[in-house]
């Protein structure tokens, strides 16, 4: 097992986030992605935490089937929502007695279609998680990163500010998706600024379908470009060409991130294989990594 803080000082990392499965359909998915994808050497995987804590077991089962029967260093992604300290510091000894040393750190969002209000739980911020973890089991602990400032957030230094607060007691960053590189370069330079330069490592989300697109930029505060726009409404609504341009899009911010010397590049997969394998190829990520 290995601390993913010990990989990004020993280089840059290629790592894929895959999400629990809850029925029999999607576990069938998720072992296809998985064997797919585990033949492109990830670095490291991680694993959601589905909202308010409803992917509980599921996520520390996912993990640590992949600590125990798959080469590949799994990270559990853990959410303040809904749970009291002691519950999440029972879930933290839970991973370090399984073996599991990565933990990614999130305040976390209520479920989409809540129909109660739910508690914020006794934790109110991510980087509380982040001191109870490092407290609980002495884990390399991630946190989220929002490079166009968090969708609640209604002041951007605020923002970088805080989260220069918690990237400071973490390890490294994840950040959410984005298309404009530039968002991401702004979120470094702030943070460098704030005397923080620990790895912040770009999320890219493929884009496979127009809705899951727009929804999906909804939730997470992220803009979609007049001209990547253009670029998928010019396709039309073949799911194909529609996917093989998002592959498109992807390589081309990911070229410009490489060029500017990210730390890793993170892929939200959707448990989907064929995206983030069609961009490792056309970057040639294979042969970049066997030469770093
Ligand atoms: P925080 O860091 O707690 O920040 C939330 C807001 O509070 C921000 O506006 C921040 O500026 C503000 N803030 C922070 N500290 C303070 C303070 N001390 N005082 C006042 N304001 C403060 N969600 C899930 O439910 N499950 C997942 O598995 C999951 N995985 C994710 C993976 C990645 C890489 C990313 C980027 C997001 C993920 N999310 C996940 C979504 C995440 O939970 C939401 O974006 C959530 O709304 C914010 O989480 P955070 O950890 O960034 O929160």
């Amino acid at each position: 097992m290995t601390k993913i803080s010990a990989l990004l000082e020993a280089g840059w990392c290629f790592s894929i986030e895959l999400w629990p499965p809850k029925n029999l359909e999607s576990e069938n998915k998720l072992r296809t992605a998985l064997s797919e994808l585990e033949a492109l050497e990830p670095d490291f995987v991680s694993i959601t935490y589905g909202a308010a804590g409803s992917t509980r077991e599921r996520t520390h089962e996912l993990v640590v089937d992949l600590l125990n029967n798959s080469p590949m260093t799994p990270m559990a992604h853990l959410s303040c929502m809904e749970h009291s300290k002691k519950e999440l510091s029972i879930i933290l000894e839970r991973y370090k007695k399984a073996g599991v040393e990565n933990i990614l750190a999130l305040r976390g969002d209520p479920p989409l279609n809540a129909t109660v209000q739910l508690s914020q739980g006794e934790l109110v911020y991510a980087s509380e998680l982040v001191e109870l973890a490092k407290q609980v089991g002495n884990f390399c602990v991630a946190v989220a990163a929002h490079p166009e400032g968090h969708p609640l957030s209604l002041d951007l230094t605020q923002d970088r500010y805080r989260l220069s607060q918690k990237l400071d007691k973490a390890d490294f960053a994840i950040t959410q998706f984005f298309f404009n590189p530039q968002y991401y370069f702004d979120l470094v330079d702030s943070l460098r600024v704030l005397g923080v330069d620990k790895p912040v490592i770009p999320g890219i989300m493929p884009i496979v379908n127009l809705r899951t697109v727009f929804k999906m930029s909804e939730l997470s505060g992220t803009s979609v470009p007049k001209e990547i726009l253009a670029r998928l409404q010019a396709v039309g609504a073949n799911p194909d060409d529609l996917r093989r341009v998002g592959v498109e899009i992807a390589v081309d911010l990911c070229e410009q991130l490489l060029q500017a010397g990210v730390p890793g590049l993170h892929f939200y997969t959707m448990n989907s294989f064929v995206s983030t394998k069609e961009i490792y190829e056309a970057l040639g990520l294979g042969a970049r990594r066997s030469k770093s």
